[in-house]
């Protein structure tokens, strides 16, 4: 015996065509506003903590200075999410990880070198 098609939106059973989906076009709407919510939600805080990364990055080099030397717990300390960056970039063999137009690569297992990495 088949299940019985639910709308996605309000559970309800389905009448109709067998590749419907919703009962109708207001089901259908808030379905997918639900669904893109969800998803903005998620990009904006996956933006919020890149962009924290790069002021943490940025309060740290300062304004004119092109690179710094840091220990990796100063970072920490600062609310840094290692996790998130934009990119990775080589540079004379070194691994670059970057947030925007900010990168980081290990001096040593502890020692974190802050540089502005053009685009
Ligand atoms: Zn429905």
């Amino acid at each position: 015996m088949k299940k019985p098609r639910k709308c996605l939106n309000c559970k309800e059973p389905l009448q109709g065509r067998v590749d419907k989906k919703f009962c109708d076009d207001y089901c259908r709407n808030s379905y997918h506003n639900s669904t893109m919510r969800e998803r903005n939600n998620c990009t904006r805080n996956i933006i919020h903590t890149l962009q924290r990364n790069r002021k943490i990055m940025a309060d740290f080099l300062q304004e004119k200075s092109t690179s710094a030397k840091i220990m990796r717990e100063d970072l920490l300390n600062h609310g840094f999410h290692f996790g998130y960056f934009t990119h990775i970039t080589k540079k004379s063999g070194k691994q670059i990880y970057c947030v925007f137009d900010l990168g980081y690569y290990y001096k040593k297992e502890n020692e974190i070198m802050l540089v502005s990495v053009s685009l």
